[in-house]
């Protein structure tokens, strides 16, 4: 089987405004991305140097992905996703060849970004624990990083990367010129889940006893998939009832919230802040 046919050219449509809070982090890849793509003379002119490699890290369920898509929607660029574990599931010299492929593609299709989820796996096998992903990781990250090295040549293919677990990422992908410009996506603040709501209300029936406020101030510590999941449960929950309704009551809400637990905790927040 090849390594090939794994790699799928996606044109996302997620925009900046489907993703709630996370105003910081938009701007600045808006800084760094969009305007040396929107404004290439005026960059030039001044001598910027274009980034080639960023990396986002934070909390699961926090809109890495859903911030990855935007920013390829928004700034115009093809968009290649990739997970790290899926490159390393392959017979030994596979893997270095789908690398190279994966980069064949981008630069096939650029401008565009490929996008490597859990790269943190890409990591893991270095210091030969022999444990996970076939053992084969050293040979996917040099390739990666020859890659990376060579891409000015490579024209308009920018790497966006991210991770749930920066502290095992292999240094080498952090050095100048490769993963250099971090991120860091938290946990929704109560103004930031009033916003992540507020875009899932949109195309909710529901009833008038339900209050965003209310149901952003019981959801301290969720992340935005968990709001996402605890409206969809209501939903359920609404049917569940009575198929005949016509929308959605706090009830529902509250069923839903027993389902669902918060699963970032200030203890994890304060170790990614330190890292
Ligand atoms: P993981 O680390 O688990 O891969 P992630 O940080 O990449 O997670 P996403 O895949 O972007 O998270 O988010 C999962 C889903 O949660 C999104 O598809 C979306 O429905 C919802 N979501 C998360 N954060 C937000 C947000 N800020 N605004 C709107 N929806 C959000």
């Amino acid at each position: 089987p090849s390594a090939i046919k794994d790699i799928v050219l996606e044109l996302p449509e997620t925009r900046w405004s489907d993703i709630g809070g996370q105003q910081e982090v938009k701007e600045k890849l808006r800084e760094a991305v969009e305007w040396p793509l929107r404004h290439p003379e005026v960059f030039r002119r001044l001598g910027g140097q274009p980034r080639k490699g960023l990396l986002l890290y934070g909390p699961p369920g926090c809109s890495k992905t859903l911030t990855a898509k935007a920013l390829a929607t928004e700034a115009g660029l093809n968009f290649i996703a990739v997970k790290g574990p899926e490159l390393l599931n392959k017979y030994v010299g596979e893997s270095e060849r789908a690398v190279r492929e994966l980069f064949r593609k981008a630069r096939a299709a650029s401008p565009s970004i490929i996008f490597f989820d859990e790269v943190d796996a890409l990591g893991l096998n270095r210091e030969g624990d022999g444990r996970g992903g076939g053992g084969n990781s050293t040979g996917v990250l040099t390739a990666l990083l020859n890659e990376m090295d060579g891409i000015e040549e490579l024209g308009n293919v920018m790497i966006l990367a991210a991770t749930n677990k920066p502290e095992v990422i292999d240094a080498a992908l952090l050095r100048p010129g490769r993963l250099d410009y971090i991120l860091y996506v938290g946990p929704p603040d109560f103004d930031s889940r009033v916003e992540i709501l507020d875009i899932k209300f949109r195309k909710m029936a529901l009833g008038e006893d339900v209050d965003i406020d209310v149901l952003a101030s019981s959801t301290e510590g969720y992340s935005g998939a968990d709001l996402v999941k605890i409206c969809d449960e209501a939903v359920l929950a609404a049917m569940r009832e009575d198929l005949q309704i016509e929308s959605v009551q706090w009830r529902h809400f509250e069923m839903a919230l027993e389902g669902v637990k918060s699963v970032i905790t200030e203890d994890m927040v304060r170790r990614y802040r330190q890292w």
